[in-house]
């Protein structure tokens, strides 16, 4: 891949006031997406992904907010510097976001028509009849059967998984460069999970589109992905080509997340859940942020933050019993 990334992060935090002072449930986290690239966001549920993916956009909840000296660029263009309708020109438009439950991210008193005709106007200019046609498009682009007898069905008249096709052509509208998938397939059962999945992918060629998939669920990654970021307690901890992260993965913690997730091949293991929660962002331990819940720990992980090593090209860790040097 030539050229600069199509998007880059660099230290990003995410901050909240507190009377104890401020939090960082999003502490310094830095990667890159290339154009047509999958990159998948994986770690469990409180761990700051869901949050990250609000902050490349300056969606962050209130009371918090993205904390100075966070660097986000989109094609080299500092986001954080953008002004307000800028900012809305990103946000549906060269960055489309899908989201885990498309039960409440539908207005339920809305055609599925209407629906999409508003994102597909929110972003250009079209007459009457050329905007309903390009929604027809895009229905029939995610693979909704009769788009012109759905074009006026409400959402409960849907499954689940076509009304997360409905959300992937909202998301779409805008014709984005990225697409942001946050658990999009949670919600719903496994075969529609597949299909929903190779709908990513099949899209992600066609148009040439990078997408950020966030999962909890490493399972969902294998095979669909270029790259994995493995996060931990508002931290990457590993970040690596797919094949070397369920091949070869250096941290405990992704160690841990492969044991809990079941496998097609390979001997017969229990599946091991990993013992103890993601602790609140108010109490990060020190050290290493997953000592108290690491088979592995030695006494400097309780107290010193490991540096980053790299086990191989574009293999790296944040742990100190990782060969290798940045
Ligand atoms: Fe475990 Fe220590 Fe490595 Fe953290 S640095 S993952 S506590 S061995």
């Amino acid at each position: 891949m030539t050229g600069p990334p199509l998007l880059e992060v660099d230290g990003l935090r995410v901050e909240y006031p507190s009377k104890a002072g401020p939090t960082y449930p999003v502490d310094g986290v830095s990667f890159s997406i290339d154009r047509g690239e999958v990159v998948a966001l994986v770690g469990e549920s409180g761990c700051g992904k869901s949050l990250t993916s609000l902050a490349l956009l300056r969606l962050v909840p209130n009371p918090g907010r993205v904390a100075p000296g966070s660097v986000v660029r989109l094609d080299g263009q500092d986001v954080g510097r953008l002004e307000n309708e800028a900012l809305r020109a990103i946000r549906g438009g060269r960055i489309g976001l899908v989201f885990q439950d498309p039960n409440t991210s539908l207005n339920p008193v809305l055609t599925i028509g209407y629906q999409v005709l508003e994102a597909v106007t929110a972003h250009r200019r079209l007459g009457k009849t050329e905007a309903k046609q390009r929604v027809l498009a895009l229905l029939e682009e995610v693979g909704i059967p009769d788009p012109l007898a759905r074009y006026r069905s409400y959402p409960h008249e849907l499954s689940g998984g076509l009304k997360q096709r409905v959300m992937i052509a909202i998301a779409l509208a805008g014709e984005p460069d990225l697409l942001i998938a946050d658990e999009p397939t949670t919600a719903l059962d496994v075969t529609i999970q597949a299909q929903i999945l190779e709908l990513l992918e099949r899209l992600r060629a066609t148009r040439r589109m990078a997408v950020l998939l966030i999962t909890h669920d490493l399972g969902v990654v294998a095979g669909r992905a270029g790259r994995v970021l493995v996060m931990y307690a508002g931290r990457l901890v590993e970040s690596g080509p797919t094949d070397r992260i369920f091949s070869d993965p250096a941290h405990p913690y992704t160690q841990a997340l492969l044991r809990s997730i079941p496998r097609l091949t390979g001997p017969i293991d229990r599946l091991a859940p990993i013992a103890g929660v993601v602790p609140q962002s108010a109490a990060w331990p020190l050290g290493c942020r997953f000592h108290p819940r690491c088979p592995l720990a030695v006494p400097a992980c309780s107290s010193e933050t490991p540096p980053w090593r790299a086990t191989a090209p574009g293999h790296e860790a944040q742990c100190w019993l990782v060969e290798g040097t940045r």
